[in-house]
């Protein structure tokens, strides 16, 4: 599979900047070695469709609920966001886990709902400073990924640990391939043969000047870009790192630091 950039807005983008970004995201985008995939807030989903239609960078969603319709005032079902012209959505991500107190449970459940819309989901999973300090992260990950995914599970995970999310922090290339390799150890008792389908994404403070680095990483099959998303060139700069060294971890990881 080809790597995934993906650009995850957050709450951030107005009309004008719907139709804007993904115009210019699309501009620079020939000759990419990578999937892109932008992922604005619901309300600007409709205007990014209809700029990027045809083009073959994907769109994605936030989040959606777990039912198909009824009574959930404010929440957006997974088939909404496929009639609107997604393909992914992003789901479990720490802001969600921690904001509006998603659990496992929940996100699975979610996930399960996404699948059934024929949405591929990308499943945000990480580990507080706290867990890291008590060296519980990869337990925590690992838990996380055997919850968070129904046995069906088609889509993408995101690592984030949540102390690199927005902070310009990012752990060392060691400690990334230490996670990326026990979230596929994960995934493969999770799903068997299948985990091979799941691309297991980088994302915390992405930027332009150190995509190379952390892309190259073993098991890094691309990344999720908050902040850094909302400006084309380094997103386009981090999905040109993307296509030049994702894949080719085993041979730099020999020289990590
Ligand atoms: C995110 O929240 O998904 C994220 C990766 O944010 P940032 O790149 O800004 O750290």
């Amino acid at each position: 599979m080809r790597p995934l950039v993906a650009g995850n807005w957050k709450m951030n983008g107005l009309l004008q900047q719907a139709q804007a970004l993904p115009a210019q995201i699309l501009a620079g985008s020939a000759g990419l070695a990578c999937d892109l995939l932008i992922c604005p807030p619901f309300t600007s989903i409709a205007a990014a469709a209809a700029i990027l239609q045809g083009s073959g960078i994907g769109l994605g969603a936030q989040d959606c609920h777990a039912a198909a319709s009824g009574p959930h005032t404010g929440d957006i079902a997974a088939a909404m966001l496929a009639d609107a012209g997604c393909q992914f959505v992003i789901l479990g991500h720490s802001e969600r886990r921690a904001a509006h107190h998603e659990s496992d449970d929940m996100v699975r459940a979610k996930v399960a709902a996404a699948l059934r819309a024929g949405l591929r989901p990308i499943v945000c999973v990480g580990e507080t400073d706290d867990e890291r300090d008590a060296g519980e992260e990869l337990a925590i990950v690992g838990h996380q990924v055997a919850a968070s995914l129904p046995d069906d599970f088609i889509g993408d995970i995101a690592y984030e640990p949540i102390w690199a999310i927005g902070t310009g922090r990012t752990p060392s290339t060691n400690d990334v391939a230490a996670m990326h390799r026990h979230i596929r150890s994960a995934l493969r008792t999770r799903l068997g043969a299948a985990a091979r389908n799941v691309r297991i994404l980088y994302g915390g403070s992405v930027k332009a000047e150190n995509a190379a680095t952390l892309l190259a990483v073993e098991e890094v099959g691309g990344a999720l870009v908050g902040g850094a998303s909302l400006d084309a060139a380094a997103f386009l700069a981090i999905a040109r790192a993307a296509g030049q060294v994702c894949g080719r971890g085993l041979q730099v990881a020999a020289g990590l630091q």
